[in-house]
């Protein structure tokens, strides 16, 4: 999706074709106050959160229910608005499906504890929602990455306010009409629509938001973080990352290049964990990157819904001209580009904002562009000697999202696996990432963990009930 400015309009444009898919109406200031007020209204006033969990779980599943009967309509406009293939847009809608389902159990079956008692009284807690929340999402997985905010945050009886990134603006406002028809209470999920600086910006300051949950990048992030501390609200970051992808000598190389090639050029790189820098033991690592780069000059670059596509163009025009931009400086440190490095040529690709695999190697570690995120299908490529030099390495940047091992030594990746500053550790598998298992960043790449039963706590606040036991009445010093 591209967007041209027009009066208060975000226009999404297909990067398959450059055809106009659909306008959205941003959302102005005087608005943003009354949908703020509708959703405390709704908050303090349909009974959601004094809802019995139970009950509150049957809503849930039927919004799972209404978005896998919209699946093929969903994933085609997902398609259109960010050039995702087809076959991952259905992908993030089951996924999104999944979501809402797995936190209606969790709903339905999240106990609190009794904590132990240390006088005359019963201690326990509950938990209680925050009110409104914020969520706000980036463009590379819409109806996924809003899934992951707004299932858990609804479980948690609150009600949120849903922002979805102006470069993919078009599946929000779905979610919310599913939502509705599935018989969520009236303002309980609304959409803002407009640009991060503005219409975000002013979202994350409103007094009337109780907590903020971003996915985006990592200068966004601190900057929302900043508002929130200064308001003193909870904030999630789920932010950007620069994984390591690490072969040893030992693994099984036929299945590690080909995880490498899935994990960097899968959905173009547009993803938080793209293992976007890998590094290769040095006795081997002619062998992998030889492989690796005849196996990236034979993925398959067509339209999204392309018998075959093994990658579509870039989400937008704009983000194809940032990734060229990375490569070029990349080129200007120094670094060799094995493949790729440009748009491919021919009259099938004219139109849209399609960019070849990219591998480049050469560089120093502390090149900019192997510290940077790319965000889109470019490689860089290090070797290193020993356990203690990859160590060094790996965790040699400020992110630590994710990080594939790729080795057939079992205590190797359990040394290596713990030895890496890292959300998630792959072994011997890369990209898996499921809405059962926490998920988040270690230093630069976040602040709290989605998914799993703790994906629901992260939208609820700890209330500790004591009732009291006493026999005589309470002295006033003990
Ligand atoms: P971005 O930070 O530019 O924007 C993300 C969202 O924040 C958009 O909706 C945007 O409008 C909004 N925004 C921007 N400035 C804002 C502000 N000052 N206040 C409030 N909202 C603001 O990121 P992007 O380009 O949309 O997405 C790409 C980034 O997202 C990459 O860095 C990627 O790694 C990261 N990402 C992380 C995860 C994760 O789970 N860790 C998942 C997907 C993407």
């Amino acid at each position: 999706m591209d967007i041209r400015t027009k009066a208060g309009e975000l226009v999404s444009i297909n990067p398959a074709d450059g055809s106009e898919v659909a306008r959205v109406a941003v959302t102005t200031p005087q608005e943003l106050d009354a949908i703020v007020a509708r959703a405390q209204k709704a908050y303090r006033e349909t009974g959601w959160k004094e809802l019995m969990p139970h009950k509150r779980a049957e809503v849930l599943h039927a919004i799972a229910n209404g978005l896998l009967a919209e699946k093929e309509t969903l994933a085609s406009l997902q398609m259109r608005d960010n050039g995702k293939p087809i076959s991952e847009c259905r992908g993030m809608v089951d996924y999104a499906v999944g979501t809402f389902r797995y936190y209606a159990s969790v709903c339905e079956t999240l106990e609190t504890d009794v904590t132990p008692r240390r006088g005359d009284y019963v201690s326990f807690t509950v938990l209680e929602p925050y009110g409104v929340v914020a969520a706000i999402t980036p463009w590379n997985s819409p109806i996924m990455n809003d899934a992951a905010k707004v299932a858990p945050a609804l479980a948690a009886g609150n009600a949120v306010i849903l922002k979805p990134s102006e470069d993919a603006p078009l599946l929000a406002p779905e979610l919310v009409r599913i939502a509705a028809a599935a018989g969520l209470p009236d303002g309980l999920l609304q959409v803002v629509q407009g640009y991060g600086a503005d219409i975000g910006a002013a979202l994350v300051a409103h007094k009337g938001v109780g907590m903020i949950s971003f996915t985006g990048g990592t200068a966004t992030g601190r900057a929302i973080g900043r508002v929130a501390g200064e308001r003193i609200v909870p904030v999630a970051l789920e932010l950007g990352g620069k994984s390591p992808h690490v072969v040893f000598a030992d693994a099984n190389l036929e299945h590690a290049v080909a995880a490498v090639a899935a994990g960097i050029f899968g959905s173009s790189g547009q993803s938080c964990v793209a293992g976007s820098r890998l590094l290769v033991e040095e006795s081997v690592y002619d062998e992998v990157v030889t492989r690796l780069v005849e196996r990236a000059k034979r993925i398959v670059v067509a339209a999204p819904d392309a018998k075959g596509v093994e990658v579509g163009p870039l989400a937008s025009f704009h983000h194809r001209d940032r990734v060229h931009a990375f490569v070029e400086r990349a080129r200007a440190e120094g670094g060799r580009v094995l493949c790729g490095g440009s748009a491919p040529e021919g009259a099938a690709y004219e139109t849209g904002a399609y960019y070849l695999p990219t591998v480049i190697d050469g560089l120093p570690h502390d090149a900019l562009s192997c510290q940077e995120e790319a965000f889109g299908p470019v490689l860089v490529v290090l070797p290193f000697k020993d356990e203690a030099d990859l160590v060094a390495k790996a965790n040699g940047t400020d992110f630590g999202l994710a990080c594939g091992i790729w080795t057939e030594n079992f205590k190797k990746a359990w040394r290596t696996g713990r030895a890496l500053e890292a959300g998630s550790v792959w072994i011997n598998t890369y990209k898996q990432s499921v809405t059962s298992t926490p998920f988040g960043g270690f230093k630069d790449s976040g602040i709290g963990r989605e998914k799993g039963i703790d994906g629901l706590r992260l939208y609820a606040q700890v209330k500790s009930m004591y009732f009291g036991l006493h026999e005589n009445p309470l002295p006033i010093a003990k």
